[in-house]
């Protein structure tokens, strides 16, 4: 009982000293609570980190092949995503829920900017490895990020990557990076930044976490559409197609959320709510 206690008196102490420290009041109440195992998988499991060197080696091997292939008349080139696909954003999301659990990355573009503009993320295992190979072996390599695509952003981007050792990141380099327009009424699709590259480069890869990053067929689509071009498109999968885990944030979550949004055009979603919506989808059969 008494060790009990000195727990439970431990762990207010510990969210009050949090409090001070960031000037904060700590809601734990409010806290996605579902998305801590998703951040302890991306930071500590190493079976994450094995699923991602698998990805990479399995992308220089694919490298290798199209070295060797003849018939490419337009230049060798890979399109990738960022966002954990290249680089690592999961002390972002541990530091909203940590801080200030009310606020999650999908309704949080000021705090996220921050983090942007910070400059701090890591590199995904095995990522600058692997894309120091691609440039080494004279493949272009195009950032297809859904980042926003101000001056700012590009440039702190460019500069977190530059010190992590990535290549195409100095300077000179922002044709490298094909950002989201900033202006909401456009579509966040990737596609029409896909087509850019493609037609001036004969593209051998494509790299992302999220399967839009990869297919227009795949943006704004419900749960079976996903899965069903998923099943039509298998044999791309591990071939031009490299998929990266992630297991806290993506279009397959939130597609879980559609008819809400669709009900509710522009309000956010209560965390009570999102987690019933949730627990709607598991199969238990
Ligand atoms: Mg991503």
């Amino acid at each position: 009982m008494k060790k009990k206690l000195t727990l439970i008196f431990g762990g207010v102490f510990l969210v009050l000293l949090s409090s001070f420290i960031t000037g904060k009041i700590v809601s734990f109440d409010q806290a996605d609570e579902q998305s801590v195992l998703g951040m302890l998988y991306q930071q500590r499991a190493a079976e994450y980190k094995a699923l991602c060197f698998q990805a990479y080696n399995l992308a220089k091997e694919r490298i290798a092949a199209a070295r060797t292939a003849k018939g490419a008349h337009k230049p060798l080139a890979i399109i990738t995503d960022l966002d954990e696909t290249a680089i690592d954003n999961s002390a972002c999301n541990s530091r909203l829920y940590m801080h200030d659990s009310t606020v999650t990355i999908n309704s949080t573009v000021n705090t996220l900017k921050d983090w942007w503009l910070h400059k701090t993320a890591k590199a995904v295992p095995g990522a600058v490895d692997f894309f120091q190979y691609a440039y080494k072996n004279k493949i272009d390599i195009y950032y297809i990020s859904n980042r926003t695509a101000t001056p700012d952003i590009i440039n702190a981007t460019r500069e977190n990557m530059h010190a992590l050792g990535f290549p195409y990141t100095s300077a000179s380099d922002n044709d490298h990076f094909l950002f989201c327009s900033p202006d909401s009424s456009k579509l966040n699709s990737k596609e029409y930044r896909r087509n850019l590259v493609e037609q001036k480069n004969s593209v051998i890869l494509f790299l992302g976490d999220n399967l839009a990053d990869f297919d227009k067929r795949f943006d704004y689509k419900n749960i079976e559409d996903r899965n069903q071009m998923a099943q039509n498109l298998k044999s791309k999968f591990g071939k031009s197609y490299i998929v990266f885990p992630n297991a806290v944030y993506g279009d397959w979550e939130s597609v879980f959320y559609n008819e809400y949004k669709k009900a509710h055009p522009g309000q956010p979603l209560p965390i009570g709510l999102k987690e019933s919506i949730r627990r709607g989808f598991l199969i238990t059969k």
